[in-house]
């Protein structure tokens, strides 16, 4: 409240009106009635940018960017957010894919944010139920992520418009998940003060489902780093007893590690990928590069796995003769989601329902879970045959989960009240990170889920901007019960810098080939057009 007041003092200098009818707008109540018939308004100004929406979930979907090198996708999307009256910071915390877009003014502040980057080589045929890459061995969207930035952008717009007309004070903040594959932004921009005057975060992810959550999701936390062996090269027939392999270092620690993992507990997940395993075998590899994923369920257990890493690493240079370095390349927290904001939200996912799904849509989704190899049932009991026709039920903490996957919005979650919204533009029953990911998402499924999920986001964003209370409650939840006792630590330093040059050479490599296929909105009504696809093509020709 503060801090409105001395905006408003600093505004009342600039403009006689602004002065006369703020404090009227400021306190305007709404009746429940009144809510009602806003959020109708909202959600026909938002499928009335159903075209809007198909175009931009398939512009990304061409583009198909991996983490950090995102620049055709943030180039459009800024644009896109500039024309639209906001002023955009580009750049933020170092990361050349990412900004922050601005528009309005005042209290609240409200932040939507969603994930832009893609899968290596998942590039795939949208509507087509087996195997067939646009460009053979190139990255893709075998996830999801070419479709969340529609889904805020376009409630973003509609509530802009209502906050016109309505004279509603309030700011939107829209931010984007670079480089979400990697976890190797969230935690950067909120360690850098992006988050600092944000009151609320809503973050929009791809699902089969239409739900929400708060507390404690089941999810697991990581530290992604890399392990950098130095050795000393030589001939390896001719001399190999003065060679000191770098790569003997990655692979003790490799072995080590794997020993370690009789004496992890069952939450833990680790995996790692050897990026640098030397040149050719007639050299003793003097450099060799290992890449690690720590994930487990606390903030202690993954410190302590991440610790154990590097003693297994030093072992191993002391084994090998080596030396090892190491630097962090990602990390993510367990999070922890808002209770009233996701009842806020859930009660407008009740209110949206569903996307009508027609025969082409099920045909689809039950022929990419025969090529996948669904399983018949999802980890709760419930069925996998085609869509889902039913939204999910709203979530709290889990009491137990055996661990899972990780997000960074993790610590976004740890800095202001944030929720996730989950919203059905993906088929149940893919594998997560596939090019069979990839098949659904620049189809009328993905259209329609999108749709769905901004009509959801629109509604709450209206909830934020007219129920002062609705804010304040979520923050006392986050006070009161989210950080009552757990204090959030970050893994990375002050000085930690961004990973900014992954996926640098890959896409270096496939970018040429790729442009030829970026959607031409302006020539064809939608991608599966521009590539001939007859939809749904369940079988090869
Ligand atoms: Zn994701």
């Amino acid at each position: 409240m503060k801090k409105y007041l001395n905006r408003f003092g600093h505004l009342c200098f600039l403009s006689f009106a602004f002065l006369l009818c703020t404090p009227l707008i400021a306190q305007k109540k709404y009746t429940d009635k009144d809510i009602a018939s806003m959020k109708q308004k909202l959600a026909t100004s938002v499928a009335g940018h159903a075209k809007d929406v198909q175009v931009m979930v398939d512009q990304i979907f061409s583009f198909g960017e991996l983490g950090f090198q995102e620049f055709e996708t943030s180039t459009y999307l800024t644009n896109v957010l500039a024309k639209n009256g906001f002023a955009i910071e580009k750049n933020i915390s170092n990361v050349p894919t990412a900004w922050m877009a601005k528009w309005g003014s005042g209290s609240p502040v409200i932040a939507l944010g969603s994930d832009i980057d893609c899968i290596p080589k998942a590039s795939q045929k949208p509507g087509v139920a087996y195997k067939d890459p646009i460009v053979e061995g190139a990255p893709g969207h075998g996830e999801g992520h070419n479709s969340g930035q529609a889904v805020i952008i376009y409630a973003a717009i509609a509530m802009k418009e209502m906050m016109e007309k309505e004279h509603l004070p309030g700011t939107i903040v829209i931010w984007p998940g670079v480089a979400e594959e990697l976890v190797g932004t969230k935690a950067w921009y909120v360690r850098d003060g992006y988050f600092k005057n944000i009151d609320a975060c809503i973050f929009t992810h791809v699902s089969g489902d239409f739900g929400s959550n708060y507390g404690d999701n089941g999810g697991n936390g990581l530290v992604s780093a890399r392990f950098d062996f130095n050795g000393e090269a030589a001939h390896a027939a001719g001399a190999p007893w003065r060679g000191k392999s770098a790569l003997d270092g990655v692979e003790l620690m490799d072995i080590g590690w794997n020993f370690k993992r009789e004496h992890l507990k069952p939450t833990n997940r680790s995996h790692y990928v050897v990026i640098d395993g030397g040149d050719q075998p007639n050299v003793v590899p003097s450099k060799a590069s290992v890449w690690y994923y720590f994930r487990e369920r606390t903030y202690e257990d993954i410190k302590a796995n991440y610790e154990s890493g590097i003693k297994i690493a030093e072992g191993a240079a002391l084994m090998s003769g080596t030396t090892v370095t190491h630097q962090i390349l990602g990390t993510a927290w367990p999070g922890h989601f808002n209770k009233p904001l996701a009842e806020a939200m859930y009660a407008n996912i009740k209110k949206v329902g569903m996307p009508t799904w027609d025969d082409k849509d099920i045909q689809m989704a039950k022929a990419v879970q025969v090529l996948v190899e669904a399983p018949k049932k999802d980890m709760e009991g419930k069925p996998i045959d085609g869509l889902k026709t039913t939204i999910d039920s709203l979530k709290g903490s889990v009491a137990f989960s055996w661990g899972g996957g990780s997000d960074d919005i993790a610590d976004i979650s740890w800095a202001v009240p944030t929720i996730v919204l989950r919203y059905p533009a993906n088929i149940p029953g893919t594998k997560g990170h596939h090019w069979a990911d990839a098949i659904a998402m620049a189809t009328p499924i993905a259209h329609k889920g999108s749709l769905v999920g901004a009509e959801a986001t629109a509604m709450t964003l209206l909830d934020c901007f007219t129920n002062p209370k609705l804010i304040e409650e979520a923050k006392a939840y986050y006070t009161n019960v989210q950080t009552k006792e757990v204090k959030y630590i970050p893994f990375i330093s002050a000085t930690d810098p961004p990973a900014i040059y992954l996926n640098k050479e890959i896409m270096q490599k496939y970018r040429e080939a790729m442009k030829p296929f970026y959607y031409q909105p302006e020539k064809y009504g939608t991608y599966l057009e521009q590539l001939e696809i007859s939809y749904p093509t369940v079988k090869k020709p």
